[in-house]
């Protein structure tokens, strides 16, 4: 059997679903976490899967996230639904439940963070409850692994027993109890050709605010649309609300009236008062945004200055001892040179060079994961909602850029939370800017060999420039291609909470093992690849001068492009390039072409790059081209290629204009 797992936001589907199926999805104290749907096998009952879905508010989606949910509800035909409610935000969770109902499939409510509940001394009459709603509610504790047995066996039997909700009488005689039934008489059959519960559809067509689109897929003629909206403006006049005021007051009413006999409350909860204070600080008027800022510098000094360097270095000089026994291996038993050089040359330099910077990585995580789970990002996005209003964006987009500083293609994908297509394209093509991690071995290399000093520095400048240039770029599309404005900012807070260990290393091992496949994968083949075309002439012979090389010869076509850039050194141009599979081989790359170890890369690059022409070819690299794997996702979210080529054209020359622009007025003083 299937169960869906179908709630709010933030009210534990993902931690109880990792407790059912042990599994490892990531939980997030931050709406928009989980976008797509994920199935398990449930533990405890062996054969039966439950489907991790995004969280709704209402079952008239407005996001594509939402849409994932409802569709899967609706087509996925599950067997049963586990509602998940939060019990310290009832009231508002309830509602969701209601819609649910009208499904008509088996559902359980899972009365979830009765910890939190019990802690501040309330109590929810759940027996009563179920009673009321007419279906079971179980309580429990998602996070504290209470109640999660009894919770599967009664899924199961509801399941098993095909115990469709009893809904009758959640609506009570009046205009708007007769409209439904009303309706629901009309569509019937309609309804019932395609699988879908009458009342449900009913209430959709008397909401309907999909242009009429659901009325056609129903298949309704003229006439009987026509009946409908009659029949909805008499409930309107009669009702006195607006078609879409009316359905919600009369859900509200009946959540009052059950929350009076079931909910009792002693006010808020420890959690809710705890982060009321915490947000007087936080999210204050003149606090906020200093706070925030501080916050972020404090990170990036942390990762780049303090704690993340030194552990690179411990890694570098592993790497580069290892390399040096194998080196010495290697010339002992006297293999073929090319061979040799494959491996030292080649995937030593190339890889290892990479390799080193995953302590970074992880460090940056590791703090961007407590940021996350704590709650305080949410509180950020609510903050900066007014500023980005400024360049026609909403607090919604804040989210998927921040996802932009570790990897683009989940933030990419994160998009989906955002309700208009216009707030989610324009969100997709600034993402980019935002620089992601996989380019902090660049920045590292180029910062050792250059401003070893200013390392720090030169980091947090580079990365203020991708948000200055995303924010002009902004402006730009605003004026242009992307007139119009942001749809309201509505988002929930949520309690700011410990965040739990086991959520955040299982975040650092989930980076760590991506960059460690990436390494043994892509990078690994654009080494090889590099090395070889490094290493071979046109004619296939060995060469020991790889600037006699085929890539030699390849990278001086195109190296005139960025030649005004100051960096028209073929090696430079051919990095670029190979930067496309993934930005770490710009790193690989420039190993392999310049021939010499992991540790010393920094001392050969001065060769190639002078102080100007190293930070100008940095910008290039921050604003340049998305990888392969985030161009695909932009080709997916998009849906358009056209449309992609042109993101990936604008970004290129945007980088190429304001890396020429550094160059030249640096030229000036140098
Ligand atoms: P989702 O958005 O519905 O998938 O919710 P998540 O599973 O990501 O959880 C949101 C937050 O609520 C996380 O910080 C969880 O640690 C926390 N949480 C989940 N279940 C419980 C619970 O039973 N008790 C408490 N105190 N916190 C919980
Ligand atoms: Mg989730």
């Amino acid at each position: 059997m299937i169960f869906a797992l179908a709630g709010n936001q933030n009210s534990g589907k993902t931690t109880l679903f990792n407790m059912l199926t042990r599994g490892n999805q990531r939980v997030g104290n931050f709406p928009g976490v989980t976008v797509e749907q994920k199935s398990g096998e449930i533990k405890y009952a062996k054969g039966n899967t439950v489907v991790d879905l995004p969280g709704i508010y209402s079952i008239n989606p407005y996001s594509s996230e939402e849409v994932v949910t409802r569709d899967f509800l609706l087509n996925g035909k599950p067997d049963g639904i586990i509602n998940i409610v939060d019990a310290t935000n009832i009231e508002r969770n309830l509602y969701l439940t209601l819609q649910l109902l009208e499904l008509n499939i088996p559902t359980i409510i899972a009365l979830n963070m009765m910890d939190e509940v019990r802690a501040s001394g309330g109590t929810v009459d759940t027996r009563r409850l179920s009673e009321l709603i007419g279906v079971p509610v179980v309580p429990i504790s998602a996070a504290k692994k209470e109640g999660i047995a009894e919770l599967v066996s009664t899924a199961v039997q509801t399941a098993e027993n095909r115990m469709r909700p009893k809904i009758r009488d959640f609506c009570p005689e009046g205009p708007v109890h007769r409209c439904i039934h009303a309706v629901s008489h009309m569509v019937e059959d309609h309804a019932e050709k395609l699988g879908l519960p009458p009342r449900y559809a009913a209430t959709r067509l008397i909401e309907g605010d999909d242009n009429g689109r659901f009325a056609e897929s129903l298949g309704l003629s003229r006439n009987e649309v026509e009946m409908i909206e009659h029949s909805v403006l008499e409930m309107e006049t009669e009702r006195g609300l607006d078609r879409w005021a009316a359905m919600a007051d009369m859900r509200y009413a009946f959540i009052e009236k059950v929350c009076k006999k079931t909910v009792k409350k002693t006010g808020q909860t420890r959690e809710r008062q705890r982060s009321i204070k915490i947000d007087t600080v936080l999210t204050g008027k003149y606090t906020a945004l200093p706070i925030f800022f501080g916050v972020m510098l404090l990170i990036f000094w942390l990762t780049f200055g303090v704690i993340g360097t030194p552990l690179s270095d411990l890694f570098l000089l592993g790497i580069d001892s290892l390399s040096g026994l194998i080196d010495d291996a290697l010339t002992k038993t006297g293999v073929d040179p090319a061979i040799h050089s494959l491996v030292i040359d080649g995937i030593f330099s190339g890889i290892g060079s990479v390799l080193s910077f995953l302590p970074i990585i992880i460090v940056l995580f590791f703090f961007l994961s407590i940021l996350e789970d704590t709650g305080y990002m949410a509180r950020v996005a609510f903050v900066v909602d007014r500023l980005l209003r400024r360049i026609g964006l909403s607090g919604r987009s804040f989210v998927p850029m921040i996802i932009g500083f570790g990897c683009s293609v989940p933030a990419i994908m994160a998009t989906r939370t955002l309700a208009s297509e216009r707030d989610r394209k324009l969100t997709i093509i600034l993402t980019p800017f935002m620089s992601c991690s996989a380019k902090i071995p660049i920045y590292a290399v180029f910062c050792a060999a250059f401003f070893p000093k200013y390392a720090v520095y030169v980091m947090i400048a580079l990365y203020l420039l991708g948000i200055l240039t995303g924010i002009l770029v902004a402006l730009i599309l605003n004026k242009t291609a992307f007139r119009g404005k942001p749809v309201p900012f509505v988002m929930e807070l949520p309690d700011y909470r410990l965040p739990s260990p086991r959520s955040v290393l299982l975040l650092l091992w989930e980076k760590a093992r991506d960059f460690l496949q990436r390494a043994f994968t892509v990078i690994f083949v654009a080494t090889v690849v590099i090395w070889f075309l490094g290493s071979f002439d046109t004619g296939m012979n060995f060469v020991t001068d790889s600037s006699e090389s085929l890539l030699a010869a390849a990278g001086r076509l195109i190296a005139p492009i960025f030649r005004p850039l100051g960096f028209g050194d073929w090696k430079a141009a051919t990095a670029l390039v190979a930067g496309f599979s993934a930005k770490e081989a710009v790193v690989s790359t420039l190993g392999v072409l310049s021939g010499v170890g992991v540790a010393e890369l920094y001392v050969a690059l001065p060769a190639m790059f002078s102080t100007l022409s190293a930070m100008s070819f940095l910008v290039f690299t921050l604003l340049y081209t998305p990888c392969i794997a985030a161009t695909a996702t932009i080709r997916r979210e998009l849906g358009s290629g056209v449309k992609t080529l042109a993101v990936v054209l604008g970004q290129c020359v945007v980088a190429w204009i304001m890396s020429f622009a550094v160059f030249s007025v640096g030229s000036l003083f140098i």
